[in-house]
């Protein structure tokens, strides 16, 4: 095994346990967004609970928000670790420049340069 596999394995291990910890706290946050949706089911439409209903669908939002964001960062982690199998991690995804070696430290699941990830970000926010 050359260095480049010992860091290949090294970093597909930190993506790996990544990925783990995310799916775990996906399937928290939608457990008790199912114990929630049938909590809400179960209560009477009649029910006096007005404000408190309302700040629990408030709540609710913000866990689906999370929700959604915890399956956009498995999919860039999973994103990441077939760019570790092809021989591309560490090359950006949208303008194929390498990836600052410090951006990739400190985020190994990143897919896109600084400069590409500021770009999708500008334009996610237009949407
Ligand atoms: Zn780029």
């Amino acid at each position: 095994m050359g260095q480049d596999d010992e860091i290949t394995a090294e970093i597909r291990a930190k993506l790996e346990k990544q990925l783990a910890r995310l799916q775990s706290e996906l399937r928290v946050v939608e457990k008790s967004l199912d114990l929630k949706n049938r909590a809400d089911m179960a209560r009477p439409s009649f029910g006096k609970r007005v404000g408190d209903y309302t700040s629990e669908v408030i709540e609710r939002v913000s866990k689906d928000g999370s929700a959604r964001n915890l399956r956009k960062l498995i999919a860039e982690t999973e994103l990441a670790l077939d760019k570790l199998g092809d021989g591309t991690y560490g090359i950006c995804n949208d303008c194929g420049r390498p990836i600052n070696p410090e951006r990739l430290e400190a985020l190994p699941a990143a897919v896109l340069c600084i400069d590409c990830k500021r770009k999708a970000e500008h334009l996610q926010n237009k949407n």
